[in-house]
Order: C-alpha cells, then structure tokens, then sequence
C-alpha cells in the first residue's frame, strides 16, 4: 500500500490518475496536484474513486517541499512539463522520496532534449538513497523497453528504427496532441540521428520515407531527433545505427511551415507593446488545448522499433509495436491516444517501483532496468504488443 503525488493535471496527468485509482492495491493513496486546481477537480470529478487535490507552481522548488511534506508519498510522478524536473527532483531529494517522469528537462530559453541536466543528479540520488525514473511515457519509455526486450531475440543488435505514427483525426484543421510548447520546439528542430560512433544532423524533417504500419496502412514519416536516441545508444552496446520517425500528414506540414515562416514557432522574447511575448507561447494559447481533443477523435495510433541484428550467427529482423484506438481511450479514461500511451506507462512505471519490483539508488533510464515484468504487465493495463520476425 502507498502513496503518490502526481504533478501535472493536463492531458497525460488525467491518464495517470484514472490508471493509479484502477490498482487501488497499489496507489491506496492519491494526490494529484498542478498550477490550476480546478483542473485536477476536474479531474477527481471524472473518477469513482476519491483522490485528494492541491494547488502547487512546480517552477518553485519550496513548494513542492512543502507540498511533499504535507501528503507525505512514496513516490512523485511528474507529468507537468520538462521544465519543471529539476525543481521537482530536487525537491524529491529535499524529502527522501521516490521521482518518475515522462519528457526530460528542457531549459525554457534554448531547445535541447538533452538528459545532461537530469543525469547530473545520478550521484545525489544515489547518496540519498533513492530512484528516479526518466523517460517513463511511450516515446521515451515503451520504446526504449521494447530494445531492451529485443536482447530475449538478439545476440548482436545492430540498427534500431523507432517509428511512432498518429492516423487519427481530431477534426481542427491544427493542433497538437500534447503540449503545443514542447511538440513545436521538437518538430522545428534539426533532425539528427546515430550512425557508426557518430550523431549525423539533417534539416528539418528533410528526411523522409514510406512505412506500412499494421493496421493503419502507408504513411509518410519524417527524421527527427527525439530525446530517446541519446540514452539509448549509451545503454544499447554494439548499436551501430539509431534512427526515430514521426508520421505528419500534409495539412499538418503546411500549417507548420506558414508558422515558421510568419515567426510564431519563436522561442525567444519579440518586445510588442511594451511587454515581452514569446511567440510560441502565445500560439499555444490560441491553439486546442491537448486535454480537449479526445471527444471527437477517431483513428489510431502505431508505435514500435524495428529492429536489426544477428541471432545464432544468422541476420534476423524483428518489429515490435502498439496500436492504440483514440476513440477506446476516451471511452475509457476521457483523453485521447497520446496522453494515453504516455500515461499507461508512467502508471506501471510507478506500480514497479513501489512494489519493489524495479529498484535501484541514483538516476536511470527505462531501459536500464529489467524488461521482462514491464512487458508481461503493459497489456493487461492497455497497451498490448504484438512481434513480427521477418
Ligand atoms: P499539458 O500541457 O496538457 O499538461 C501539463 C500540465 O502541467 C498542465 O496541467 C499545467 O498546468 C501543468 N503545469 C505546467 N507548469 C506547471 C507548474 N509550474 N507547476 C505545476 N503544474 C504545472 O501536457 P501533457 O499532459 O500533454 O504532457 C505532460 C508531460 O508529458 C509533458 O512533459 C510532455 O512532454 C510529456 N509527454 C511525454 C510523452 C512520451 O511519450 N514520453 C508523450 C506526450 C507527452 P496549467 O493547466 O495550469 O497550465
């Protein structure tokens, strides 16, 4: 029996505390907590279970402490937004209590996807005697579980291609399905990928192929850098090529390049008035909000890696792969596939450390902890996979 603390009552924190009151084994305590109380009322209103609420800004580490020490969890799950896990950990730290998250630290100034700043905690944590837990969403999280599964098929792992492909339909002509802040600041940046010791940069989303996703069909994909590719080819020995793709349809591009173009993708302050704005950010104030779009939204969605290595001296070639129906998740938990196949696995994530199950002091990335319980777990929970070997 323990409690958590979720952080972040947006569209994957929404997930999280449906997913954590349908194991009350396990989460026999819940407190979600975010910038806007009345969006985790909103929340507590939609469950049939009671959890209790706060109000907490997250950027001010002395909150979070004080926070922590009111409700006193075992464990804080942070789903706000990447620019608030170093406040977060930090607090964790304060307090002697468990971190997980789903995006790494962002720096609101620059765009990086780095884990540089989160892996610096490695050795506090240790000292401390505690667990963090990064990247425990689908694309970083699911994904970097399915390499590490990988090795149950593989001697020699030699390419992985990760390829995360949306065929739903919201019904805007444009939005994104979380956070617009971070997806936009994702999607313009350069594109990179690892090949041969080396991270190779492209323009963005120059690079582009056709894939066959089971159960939806051929999309388009596009390179790009994703924060995922960075642990991964630290923690994958012998990988000589990691790539990550999206899919975007045309409508999509189009609407991204007028913005880009017009300047509104900006992340640096334009004086207007007399005051500073942060175009990007007051795009996202025009923009659907992510939280908003699973009523209307059919389609699904298809995440996995195909993978490349040897397997007794013979090449071998294996997928692996989720397909998740945004229509099902909203029936289920009132939001959309995205905020769903991050929200499931920060949910399991979370159940696996409380239970002992994943345990260890100091800072790690999913893939660094065993696979095996993770993978006999996540389907029963909403998220089955299926392998394909060719
Ligand atoms: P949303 O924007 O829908 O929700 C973010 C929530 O965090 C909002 O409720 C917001 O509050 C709250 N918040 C923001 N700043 C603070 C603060 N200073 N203190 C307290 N609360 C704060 O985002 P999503 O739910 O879509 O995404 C949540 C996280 O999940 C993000 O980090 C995102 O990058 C990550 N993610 C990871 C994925 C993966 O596969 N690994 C995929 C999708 C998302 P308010 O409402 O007041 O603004």
């Amino acid at each position: 029996m323990s409690s958590v603390l979720i952080i972040g009552a947006g569209g994957v924190g929404g997930v999280v505390t449906h997913k954590c009151t349908q194991v009350p084994e396990v989460f026999s305590e819940i407190v979600l907590a975010s910038r806007t109380l009345e969006k985790c009322e909103r929340i507590k209103g939609q469950l049939s279970k009671p959890i209790r609420t706060a109000q907490v800004d997250a950027d001010r580490t002395e909150e979070v402490i004080a926070l922590i020490r009111k409700f006193s969890p075992n464990l804080v799950i942070n789903v706000a937004l990447p620019y608030q896990d170093l406040t977060i950990m930090e607090a964790c730290l304060a307090t002697g209590v468990h971190y997980l998250d789903t995006a790494n630290y962002e720096p609101p100034e620059m765009a990086t996807f780095s884990y540089k700043w989160q892996w610096d905690f490695h050795d506090r944590f240790q000292k401390r005697g505690i667990m963090a837990l990064l990247g425990c969403g689908f694309d970083p999280g699911v994904v970097n579980v399915y390499c590490a599964y990988a090795w149950h098929h593989f001697d020699e792992i030699h390419t992985i291609d990760i390829m995360d492909c949306n065929a739903g339909s919201h019904g805007h002509p444009f939005a994104t399905n979380f956070n617009p802040e971070i997806n936009i600041r994702e999607v313009t940046q350069r594109g990179k990928y690892y090949e041969e010791g080396q991270w190779i940069e492209t323009d963005p989303l120059a690079v582009h192929k056709t894939f066959d996703f089971p159960q939806i069909g051929p999309r388009e994909m596009y390179l790009m850098y994703h924060e995922e590719l960075e642990s991964l080819v630290k923690f994958i020995p012998g990988i000589k090529r990691m790539r990550f793709w999206m899919t975007f349809s045309e409508a999509y591009l189009t609407h991204l390049r007028v913005l880009e173009n017009v300047g509104m993708t900006r992340i640096d302050p334009v004086r207007y008035q007399g005051m500073d704005i942060v175009p990007l950010q007051f795009l996202k104030a025009l923009l659907p909000d992510p939280g908003s779009l699973g009523v209307n939204y059919t389609g699904k969605t298809n995440i996995g890696c195909l993978i490349e290595g040897i397997k007794d001296g013979k090449p071998r070639k294996y997928y692996v792969y989720n397909v998740c129906d945004h229509a099902e998740c909203y029936r289920e938990v009132k939001a959309q596939a995205i905020s769903y196949t991050t929200g499931v696995p920060a949910m399991l994530g979370a159940k696996l450390m409380l239970t002992g199950v994943w345990k260890g002091e100091g800072v790690f990335n999913i893939e660094q902890l065993d696979p095996d319980p993770f993978m006999a777990q996540i389907g029963q929970y909403g998220l089955p996979w299926t392998e394909v070997f060719y």
